[in-house]
């Protein structure tokens, strides 16, 4: 097992721990933390709690916790108002106070809904997040974001709200499904190629490994990502400086290729996959970087098994989506740009140049 701690200036630091079957000391770390807290409240989904509440539940009460559990959707469209109402009541009715404890076990949704619930329920419950998917592991279960969607928008009202610790349990992974895994292996790839040669390379070499789930490998992906993610929201906690920007990566087209195509038509991972391919090649355009990391990167999303997406939309739909994303300011699209493995650039970039290069796009994977 391997413990990094995540140290972001003014918040109490906190440990993520990573490895097989660390959802046995679920209870006993707890314990440690919270000596006299007796009450925890487990949030999961209709997925996760069939196959992995026992465990989580079994480990809590050895530690003498009293459990409940609320188990909400599977799925995106569980991180609205009407669930979370849902939530908060329910918190309310099996006696949550600030001596609780809420426990997210679940995927990247349950986390933000749960984080989202804890961190507004009497303005402040202790949360801690057991992330059960490959992307909530390397990504979302660090960072203190919390969020639920509206009806205009993904993630529009939340919070940021850092966890008491993180239990990364790699033993939960492979019961998730290839696409779930798929996406997981999206934001790995943004992350190698923003932070450095030494992460590119490596994920390079073990590529087939990823795909094959290899523990040991797995274990390694996601300790690399965490250690990034959290260098980078201890320089830029609240998103205010720019250095987190560079955490949207890929992340422009992909909003657009979600919201042309219908949300869950591709995974979140697998657009971003394709937002990094379009990245790159208007920064080669722009000067900022050459061929060769175009096709460098193009290579390892080939080796980790993304197929490019083709989408039967028009450049002015595809600019439409892209000019309502919360990046636009004084409504310039922004766009993070590699210069190369491990170096970025934010740029404001004309619809007339971003326009030339999504007809390019279109036009190569309609051919
Ligand atoms: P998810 O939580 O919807 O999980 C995907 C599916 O896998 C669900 O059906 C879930 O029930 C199932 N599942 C979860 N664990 C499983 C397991 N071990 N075995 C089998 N099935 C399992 O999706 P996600 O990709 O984990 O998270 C996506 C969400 O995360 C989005 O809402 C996104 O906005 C959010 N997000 C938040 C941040 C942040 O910083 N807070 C960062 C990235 C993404």
């Amino acid at each position: 097992m391997s413990r990094l701690e995540v140290s972001i200036p003014g918040e109490q630091s906190y440990d993520v721990l990573i490895g097989q079957s660390v959802l046995s000391s679920l209870g006993s770390e707890l314990r440690n933390l919270c000596l006299s807290t007796n009450h925890v409240l487990i949030i999961t989904d209709s997925e996760v709690s069939g196959r992995y509440l026992p465990q989580a539940k079994y480990s809590l009460e050895q530690a003498s916790f009293q459990v409940d559990v609320i188990t909400i959707p599977s799925g995106e469209e569980a991180k609205s108002l009407a669930c979370i109402s849902e939530v908060w009541q329910a918190m309310a009715d099996c006696g949550l106070t600030r001596d609780s404890v809420v426990i997210a076990l679940g995927g990247g949704v349950v986390g933000d809904l749960a984080g989202f619930s804890a961190s507004t329920f009497m303005r402040g419950v202790p949360f801690v997040q057991v992330p059960t998917t490959l992307l909530s592991m390397v990504d979302s279960s660090v960072g203190g974001k919390t969020a639920i969607n509206l009806p205009s928008g993904k993630n529009l009202v939340g919070s940021f709200y850092q966890p008491l610790f993180v239990c990364a349990d790699v033993a939960l992974l492979p019961s998730l499904p290839d696409r779930e895994w798929l996406c997981g292996c999206g934001e790995i790839a943004k992350t190698a190629v923003i932070d450095s040669l030494d992460f590119f390379n490596w994920l390079s070499n073990h590529a087939d490994e990823m795909k094959a789930r290899i523990p040991v490998v797995v274990e390694e992906a996601i300790e690399r990502c965490i250690r990034f993610k959290s260098s980078v929201v201890i320089a830029d906690k609240h998103e205010t400086s720019g250095i987190r920007e560079c955490l949207n990566y890929g992340h422009t087209l992909a909003h657009a290729i979600e919201t042309y195509a219908g949300y869950g038509v591709y995974s979140h991972g697998h657009a971003v996959a394709q937002g990094m391919r379009f990245a790159a090649r208007l920064s080669a355009g722009l000067g900022k970087t050459d061929l060769d990391f175009v096709l460098q990167q193009d290579e390892l999303l080939n080796q980790l098994g993304f197929p490019e997406i083709s989408l039967d939309a028009s450049v002015e739909e595809l600019m439409k989506i892209m000019k309502h994303d919360k990046k636009v300011r004084l409504g310039n699209l922004r766009f993070v740009v590699p210069c190369a493995i491990g170096s970025w650039e934010v740029l404001e970039i004309s619809d007339e140049v971003v326009s030339q290069y999504v007809s390019a796009w279109l036009a190569s994977n309609r051919s």
